[in-house]
């Protein structure tokens, strides 16, 4: 059904863009505290997203690519992996992952780079 197909393919592009805004925006050096949070959001967020068949999806991914939450780096470089891996299987064109921190920003001030905006 092309409807839901539309629904869907909405709710995975605000789904992609928060994803990897909170990788671009997460600390360069984490604390444990920190690192634990992002790595429980990961798995939480791949329970309850609502596509059912991609969540399958998905937690299968995490199995062969944990979650990498040692840097804002690491975990960017990962988001942009396991993303390029879902874009494989749908047949869509790789990203370059070295574009990534260009393209997502928060309009919001870095905790550890006040002199950004
Ligand atoms: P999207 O893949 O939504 O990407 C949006 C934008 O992000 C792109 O236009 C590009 O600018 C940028 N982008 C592309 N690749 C990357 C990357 N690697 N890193 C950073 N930015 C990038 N749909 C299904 O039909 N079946 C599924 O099994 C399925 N599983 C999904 C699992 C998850 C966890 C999520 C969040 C979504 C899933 N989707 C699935 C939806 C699918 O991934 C797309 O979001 C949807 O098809 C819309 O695709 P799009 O071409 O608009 O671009």
């Amino acid at each position: 059904h092309l409807g839901n197909e539309t629904i869907k393919a909405e709710l995975g592009r605000a789904s992609w863009m928060l994803l990897h805004t909170i990788l671009a925006r997460y600390p360069e050096k984490p604390t444990s505290e920190e690192r634990e949070a992002l790595s429980a959001y990961i798995y939480l967020f791949s329970r309850v997203y609502p596509c059912g068949e991609c969540a399958a999806h998905f937690q299968k991914l995490l199995k062969q690519f944990p979650p990498q939450t040692s840097s804002r780096i690491a975990a960017s470089q990962w988001g942009c992996h396991v993303h390029n891996k879902v874009n494989a299987r749908l047949g869509k064109e790789i990203f370059d992952c070295n574009e990534i921190a260009e393209r997502y920003q928060c309009g919001c001030e870095d905790a550890e780079q006040s002199d950004k905006s």
